[in-house]
């Protein structure tokens, strides 16, 4: 049998840990990676007409990836809103330090020496 892993992530919001949803299906959208995300954002933001949302999110200076309930614009400027409750905030942190680690864990597995190749 020969099987092909195929790594995808899922965006969740810096603030409440929502996922970012597809629009058609409703559920957590796959991404191929985190070059995939911040290119999305960074062509909405140059892009006028439609506004520079994805989806109804936001993308702050300081890199935080912010749901539709998690800001507000004051002047232009997307302003994330102030902190969540401090249990659903250690929530939101428990859960994002295990995804943290999940990624460690793929990163350390794309950086393992791959197998010699056989002698020709
Ligand atoms: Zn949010």
């Amino acid at each position: 049998m020969i099987v092909e892993p195929v790594v995808s992530v899922i965006l969740h919001c810096s603030r409440c840990n929502t996922p970012w949803l597809d629009g058609e299906t409703e559920t957590p959208a796959y991404w191929s990676g985190l070059a995939e995300i911040a290119e999305t954002f960074k062509r909405a933001a140059l892009r006028e007409t439609y506004g520079s949302d994805v989806g109804g999110w936001r993308r702050t200076p300081n890199e935080r990836y912010l749901c539709e309930d998690c800001f507000v614009v004051e002047g232009g400027l997307v302003v994330e809103r102030p902190p969540l409750s401090a249990i659903e905030e250690a929530k939101v942190l428990r859960a994002q330090n295990e995804y943290a680690r999940q990624v460690g864990k793929i990163a350390a597995y794309e950086l393992l020496p791959s197998t010699p190749e056989v002698a020709r």
